[in-house]
């Protein structure tokens, strides 16, 4: 007999800042048989689990693999493996994660340098030029995809800027892997993180991160211990890599086969392909949108594909409307935050959200609590 709360779970259309819609085959993935952490057989799908995100992240790193935890994991894993106490750290925001990461870099002492900019505006690159010509650090930090306002952060660009540097460049992908273009590679990023439940359409659990050599080297030449047991990646790397796997955590094994599933089905889609469903479905949207005279906070040029920050409709109660969608439509936005609070709607188009169907539901809602 199952729970009573659980049988009523509704389907919800997933549009909001994460997580997103799951394919039917992710939840078939979740319910397979529990099996040991240690078993072979696991470890063949642990191995093949890194082989796909390598494939998606576009990298060779071999230090690749699923963090267990959310996105926020994969951000402490990348910074607390990385710093140590006094290094320079310098971190770009313009929004709540770039935020997010300087309160983790400072946690852990670094001495951090910032440059911020206004919520709804790109990253600017002269900027970034400028500080790096009178200083120099340990690393470079900036969110791709900053979630909490639709913006796209000139990733490659800042890159070529970090590469001439002796300087680590670390990215976070959690929003923008799986919905554009993640060159890890090719762009010189040193440690990334994402999240399983935004593009990659997994549930919430697991961060996917990768470390190019370079970082390795910093990490394996550390002074200080990591002082954090769970992330230590020098003690991760002994169950994720070679022919003799060390128990470190029980890893979070139906979760693992959930993201093999959902990396398989974006490689075989295809990459190009995805990024290209992600920017039609987008385009479909802010023409609709554009239709009833709604406008977007971001310039054309940076705006995200998975997430499309609307000013709220005129006359309409940002809370009240929402509340609207998902009771009446059965559809989950998300709100403004921080300085865009009450201002704007973040609507998700998200990995498996990302389909024509789910954006013309979407728009015969806002129609239908447009026209009350
Ligand atoms: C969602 C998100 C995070 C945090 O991920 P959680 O899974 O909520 O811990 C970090 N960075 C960005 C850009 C995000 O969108």
């Amino acid at each position: 007999m199952m729970n009573n709360t659980l049988k009523n779970i509704e389907e919800i259309l997933l549009m909001g800042p994460g997580p997103s819609c799951v394919p039917a085959s992710v939840y078939t993935a979740l319910s397979k048989k529990t099996l040991g952490h240690m078993d072979p057989y696991f470890i063949k799908i642990m191995d093949e689990t890194k082989v796909l995100l390598q494939k998606v992240l576009m990298t060779k790193n071999n230090l690749t693999l699923p963090v267990s935890g959310t996105g926020s994991a994969g951000m402490e894993t990348c910074f607390v493996n990385l710093i140590e106490k006094d290094d320079p750290v310098l971190i770009l925001i313009n929004g709540v994660f770039g935020k997010r990461m300087q309160d983790l870099a400072e946690r852990l002492g670094a001495k951090v340098d910032t440059l911020e900019f206004e919520w709804g505006k790109p990253v600017e690159v002269e900027r970034v030029k400028e500080q790096l010509k009178t200083n120099s650090y340990k690393i470079v930090a900036v969110v791709h995809a900053e979630t909490s306002t639709g913006v796209r952060n000139p990733v490659k660009e800042i890159g070529e800027l970090v590469k001439e540097k002796d300087c680590l460049y670390l990215v976070d992908t959690v929003t923008s892997l799986g919905g554009i273009e993640v060159a890890t590679d090719a762009w010189g990023i040193d440690a990334l993180y994402s999240g399983s439940q935004k593009c990659l359409s997994c549930p919430p659990g697991l961060a996917p991160a990768t470390f190019s050599a370079k970082a390795v080297d910093v990490i394996v030449n550390r002074k200080s211990k990591v002082p954090n047991w769970y992330l230590d990646l020098s003690l991760l790397t002994k169950y994720w890599e070679g022919k003799t796997r060390v128990y470190h955590h029980t890893a979070p094994v139906n979760m693992l086969y959930a993201l093999n599933q959902a990396l398989y089905l974006i490689v075989e889609e295809g990459l190009e392909n995805v990024y290209r469903r992600h920017l039609e479905n987008h385009k479909k949207l802010v023409a609709g949108l554009e239709e009833l005279g709604i406008s977007m906070l971001v310039e054309p040029e940076f705006r995200l594909p998975m997430l499309n920050s609307i000013y709220i409709p005129k006359g309409i109660d940002d809370a009240a409307g929402r509340k609207e969608l998902r009771l009446k439509y059965k559809i989950e936005i998300g709100a403004g935050l921080g300085p865009l609070a009450g201002k704007i709607w973040r609507i998700g188009l998200m990995g498996h959200t990302a389909h024509p169907e789910n954006v013309e539901r979407f728009m015969a809602a806002l129609k239908g609590i447009l026209k009350k």
